[in-house]
């Protein structure tokens, strides 16, 4: 039986994408009795049905499985950040960061709109501060890019960066996503979140992720991920193996489930004090483990 992707979910119907062919497809009643329930982005088999309609038979296991979109083996984070207005938030990165890790996406860093760096010595901090960012999280092991989407600068590496993937943009409203994909695929813009709070609650809950074709091989989502950028739904021990760095040291810790706080022979402290950690990671741990108390205390 054919393999597909679902690339649209709508009105009851899962657009199932086998090559050059859409096959409009219905889940089959079996899916919904084994509590199964297809997602965009999933990988299926269908057969085709007498009256020229495609039903889903299996989905296949998925590697990975994104709430905001909903959406399914989504595998690269683009995290868009501006260089200036907004001006680079570390703070915000590592968040994003701790998010993408959480659900096991590699990420990609999109440092954008480096054309509107001023001259000066203003324009020489930013550019400094941009660097050093860039040379830690490559360090890190992301790949970094700087882009800008009104003179094209990195775009031929982005989209060569975005081939073959499943892609969910992420970023602040106002950092430069739509202009990037528009410098991408001109025409395409981002459902954005503010859209669909303006068009009330209804469509808000009905309006469905679709993953967009890319020329050169690879999907995009057409919603932005990552918009709720809070800990609620993770446990505070999980905060830290999404540091990349701490986790790969986390195994010489003296204690299970050390926090890295406080604790005797910590690797990751330790660390910390030879300079192999970077001084805004070690903080930004140190405000997320806060924060997410502060959050449950909320609750
Ligand atoms: P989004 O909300 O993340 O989709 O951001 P937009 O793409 O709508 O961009 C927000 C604003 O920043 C717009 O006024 C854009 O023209 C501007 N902008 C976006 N990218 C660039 C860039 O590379 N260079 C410059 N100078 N401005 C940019
Ligand atoms: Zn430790």
């Amino acid at each position: 039986m054919p393999e597909g992707l679902i690339t649209k979910a709508l009105s009851g119907y899962y657009y199932v994408r086998d090559g050059d062919q859409l096959v409009q497809c219905r889940g089959r009643g079996i899916l919904k009795n084994r509590g199964q329930s297809p997602l965009v982005g999933d990988r299926v088999v269908y057969s085709m049905t007498d009256n020229g309609e495609g039903s889903v038979e299996q989905i296949l296991p998925r590697d990975s499985e994104l709430i905001r979109p909903q959406i399914a083996n989504a595998d690269l984070a683009v995290l868009v950040f501006s260089v200036i207005r907004p001006e680079l938030s570390l703070t915000l990165l590592d968040k994003f960061l701790v998010h993408t890790e959480h659900a096991r996406m590699d990420a990609l860093l999109v440092f954008t709109k480096m054309d509107r760096i001023p001259e000066g010595e203003e324009g020489a901090r930013i550019r400094g501060d941009v660097e050093s960012a860039r040379d830690l999280y490559a360090s890190l092991g992301y790949e970094v890019l700087l882009t800008s989407a009104h003179e094209g600068e990195g775009i031929d590496a982005l989209r060569e960066a975005l081939a073959g993937h499943i892609n969910v943009f992420a970023g602040q409203s106002g950092v430069g996503k739509s202009s990037l994909l528009n410098a991408l695929i001109p025409g395409l813009t981002l459902e954005t979140n503010e859209i669909s709070v303006k068009l009330g609650r209804g469509k808000h809950t009905t309006r469905h992720v679709e993953l967009v074709a890319l020329p050169s091989g690879g999907y995009l989502a057409d919603t932005p991920g990552f918009s709720q950028l809070d800990f609620a739904e993770l446990g505070i021990d999980q905060i830290g193996s999404c540091f990349r760095e701490f986790r790969a040291l986390s195994s010489g810790c003296k204690f299970r489930g050390c926090t890295h706080i406080h604790e005797p022979s910590c690797a990751v402290l330790e660390a910390k004090e030879r300079g192999e950690i970077a001084g805004s990671r070690y903080n930004n741990y140190m405000n997320f483990m806060t924060e997410w108390k502060e959050t449950r205390r909320r609750y």
